[in-house]
């Protein structure tokens, strides 16, 4: 078993609905429990290279899992569950209904072409800060 660190972020539609449906939904992948979930947050969009991305304030949150899912099995699950939720990707950092990445898995570092864990961005995300 492995602990991992899953962001969900939504800013299109029921944000708030469509984050608790992916809890619910992560919770009910195969050898995978959900342990801990922090309550929702709002962020600003924010594009690391060109500042403000576009689209509406986020609703993010970040869930802690105990898995036994391999890393890139989960995050094919992951995507599973965004495509579900209706996610489309017109463009890079377009408003979405449901963005699930994940940010730790274990203490594992990988850099593949589909997966790269620690999320590069996750600490530039942790310091934007929540608003509201
Ligand atoms: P950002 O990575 O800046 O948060 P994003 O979440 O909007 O951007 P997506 O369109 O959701 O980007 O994903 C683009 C690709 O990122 C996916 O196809 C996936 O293979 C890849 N990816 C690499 N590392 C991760 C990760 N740790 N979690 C989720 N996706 C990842
Ligand atoms: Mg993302
Ligand atoms: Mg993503």
């Amino acid at each position: 078993m492995v602990s991992a660190y899953i962001a969900l972020g939504a800013n299109l539609g029921d944000a708030a609905a469509a984050l608790r449906l992916a809890v619910k939904a992560i919770n009910s992948l195969p050898l995978t429990q959900v342990r801990q979930k922090s309550s929702l947050y709002k962020t600003a969009p924010l594009d690391v290279d060109a500042g403000s991305a576009p689209g509406g304030d986020y609703l993010n949150a970040v869930v802690e899992v105990e898995t036994s899912l391999a890393a890139p099995v989960l995050l094919a699950h992951l995507q599973h569950i965004e495509q579900e939720a209706g996610r489309e990707r017109p463009y890079r950092n377009a408003p979405r209904t449901l963005d699930l990445d994940l940010l730790l898995y274990g203490s594992a570092r990988i850099d593949s072409e589909r997966l790269t864990v620690p999320h590069p961005r996750m600490m530039q995300r942790v310091c934007a800060g929540a608003i509201g």
